[in-house]
């Protein structure tokens, strides 16, 4: 079976910049951070296959060619995705569920829980992700979560995905940010890529106050195959 992970576009795939001081030196411009780039912590490559992932190596999917938020090009076979919670951390054990609830509103797909790593299709987990900047000139950005996706560019079927939030850094924002971040990271392991800066979305880079949109249903809909 031809499979791809995507490492690549970790950088694309990395959410929200938070700005912490440098403690020598002052904030200037936050918005003139550089991106993050992520490094994954764990392969997940060096997993076996799951079942669902053998079975959907066969089908080729159809992805939509317009999306009202643009999309990575691929998706999982099946609408019923399972999860896995690889985390002691409680805020992130707390972060993730609230996440899962809020895509499983959308109707577009149902997340569910399994005590199986071995099986999961998504993982969900915490870790310590790349921090860059600069402290020259006073900044340094701080990354809060990175979603790791494997397909089959054949099929354009997701095998496994893995989205982890950095429980650390996470500790200095409020709930709701943190269920933002964790929104953000399950909306790149469903399939959905960034959206442009001035949406109404939760795909958006950097995004610090939105949630789930209407947008975000509705590509999450039709990348389903549903209206
Ligand atoms: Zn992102």
């Amino acid at each position: 079976m031809k499979r791809f992970v995507n490492l690549i576009s970790l950088a694309f795939l990395s959410w929200g910049l938070l700005y912490v001081p440098d403690s020598q030196a002052s904030v200037t411009s936050p918005l003139d951070g550089v991106n993050a780039f992520s490094t994954a912590t764990d392969d997940i490559t060096d997993l076996p296959d799951s079942p669902q992932a053998q079975r959907a190596a066969a089908k080729q999917l159809t992805i939509p060619s317009s999306s009202p938020i643009p999309l990575e090009g691929y998706r999982w076979p099946s609408r019923q995705i399972t999860v896995y919670m690889a985390t002691q951390d409680h805020q992130v054990q707390v972060a993730f569920p609230v996440a899962v609830k809020k895509w499983n509103q959308t109707k577009a797909v149902h997340l569910h829980w399994i005590k199986s790593r071995q099986r999961a299709e998504v993982i969900v987990t915490d870790g310590d992700l790349q921090t860059t900047g600069n402290s020259n000139v006073g900044y340094v950005t701080s990354q809060l979560g990175s979603t790791e996706t494997q397909f089959n560019p054949d099929t354009h079927a997701m095998i496994r995905a893995k989205s982890t939030l950095d429980a650390a850094k996470l500790r200095y924002v409020n709930r709701q940010y943190r269920d933002h971040v964790a929104e953000h990271e399950l909306g790149h392991a469903l399939g959905l890529a960034h959206a442009p800066e001035d949406y109404q979305s939760v795909m958006i880079p950097r995004n610090i106050r939105r949630g789930i949109s209407k947008l975000d249903r509705q590509a999450l809909r039709n990348l389903y195959g549903l209206n």
